[in-house]
């Protein structure tokens, strides 16, 4: 990696944070949920090869391991988008990446609504804790931008609404970041799935989790209330919820929960460490599925039919998914319906498409909204003991 240096960024964090940039405006407002934005250090490796192009141009907000590792390297392996400005809290090290990657803009949390300004973005893609999303997202809109923020899309349903309204009011496309929309392998299941291939659907399964690390920064803020904005099942059995209902046409009626994670473990003071769920749908078809930050490699996804049934396992990683096809009298078929790093650059290749044609996005507010209501609803089943909610 020429030009950056890890122990050089972590000092120059250190100095950055003593020496704030001199054209700072006023501070940004803290959140409603009383976080704010700050640079951290680099963690993560930015020393991926990338290939620059002449397309739709992103800025990317906050710096971090998600960002370096899969979001940039995506957005300049894309076939459609570049990159135009950084957003970061550490300037130092938004500049040692920029001459890394070959992007010259910068902003910072405190100059970044003069983007409006700025006729070299097109869209804004949000790689902040979960408690900056909705913040950041209503600024990116007010500033005329396209936006693309990760999952889960906000804290609240309150905020996810404020979202929506704000795309709205701007008349811009707002998506959330659900990559396995574009994964190959998730798509080809999902489609599968719903063109009768395993007959009739019956039952749907979905287990996603890590072992949080109390030590590792990416980790310590998931664990915050105020800007993980819940817990597992925020952070990480979202992926399995979301992949679940990729699988069917129909909306969940109740959902039931149950919180599942050693009460007295130091990490979870202020967000749950795990829940086991379960969702029914009108038909009567079910599904049920568990997120946990304290068991260790937790991805992966049954779907039963009539006729035959799918495993996935992994189901949604980075750079690896296997799927397998059961059906009778035909044995076990291994699928392999395409590259799964791809996603990454055609999740903003979509975006993108998306943008320029006013035309509806696969991943929009609306499904991100859809999903903290069911988290919510699990909440509150969990809190009531395993109650059912009706959604
Ligand atoms: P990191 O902690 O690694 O990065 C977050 C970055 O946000 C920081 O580096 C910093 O960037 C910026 N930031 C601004 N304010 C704060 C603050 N108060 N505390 C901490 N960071 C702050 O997190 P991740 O990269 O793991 O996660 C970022 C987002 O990406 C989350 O929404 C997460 O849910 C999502 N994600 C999605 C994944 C997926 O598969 N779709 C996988 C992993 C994460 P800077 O220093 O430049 O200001």
């Amino acid at each position: 990696m020429t030009g950056i240096n890890r122990r050089n960024l972590f000092m120059a964090a250190g100095a950055a944070a003593a020496a704030p940039l001199a054209a700072a405006a006023a501070p940004p407002a803290i959140s409603a949920a009383g976080v704010k934005a700050e640079g951290q250090p680099v963690i993560g490796n930015p020393d991926i090869p990338m290939e620059p192009g002449k397309r739709t141009r992103w800025a990317v907000v906050g710096l971090g391991t998600f960002a370096l590792g899969q979001v940039i390297p995506g957005i300049l392996a894309s076939d459609k988008c570049t990159i135009s400005a950084f957003v970061s809290g550490n300037p130092q090290k938004a500049k040692e990446l920029g001459a890394h990657y070959g992007v010259t803009k910068f902003y910072d949390y405190n100059t970044f609504d003069s983007i409006a300004n700025d006729k070299e973005i097109d869209c804004v893609y949000i790689v902040l804790p979960v408690g900056l999303h909705a913040e950041y997202t209503i600024r990116a809109l007010k500033a005329g931008k396209h936006v693309l923020c990760e999952k889960p899309m906000a804290s609240t349903v309150a905020e996810c609404e404020a979202m929506i309204a704000a795309a709205k009011a701007a008349n811009r496309q707002l998506g959330v970041a659900y990559r396995v929309h574009f994964e190959p392998n998730n798509v080809d299941v999902a489609r599968r799935v719903r063109a009768g291939e395993i007959g009739t659907l019956r039952y749907l399964t979905g287990d996603a989790g890590f072992n949080a690390n109390l030590n590792w920064p990416p980790h310590v803020w998931r664990l915050q209330k105020g800007l993980g904005g819940g817990g597992s099942m925020y952070d990480i059995g979202i992926y399995a919820l979301n992949g679940v209902l990729m699988c069917t046409d129909e909306e969940p009626v109740s959902v039931s929960a149950v919180y599942s994670y050693p009460k007295d473990d130091a990490r979870f003071k202020e967000v749950e460490g795990g829940v086991d769920w379960r969702m029914t749908f009108p038909s009567g078809v079910s599904a049920q599925g568990s997120s946990s930050y304290c068991y260790f490699g937790g991805n992966r996804q049954k779907i039963f039919g009539s006729e035959g049934s799918i495993i996935m396992d992994p189901a949604n990683t980075y750079y690896e998914q296997r799927v397998s096809i059961q059906k009778p009298g035909s044995g076990i078929m291994e699928l392999h319906a395409g590259n799964p790093y791809t996603q990454f650059a055609a999740q903003v290749d979509g975006f993108a498409e998306a943008a320029r044609t006013n035309t509806p996005h696969r991943t929009p507010g609306e499904m991100g909204l859809r999903d903290i209501r069911l988290i919510q609803a699990m909440y509150r089943s969990a809190d009531a003991g395993g109650a059912n909610v009706k959604v």
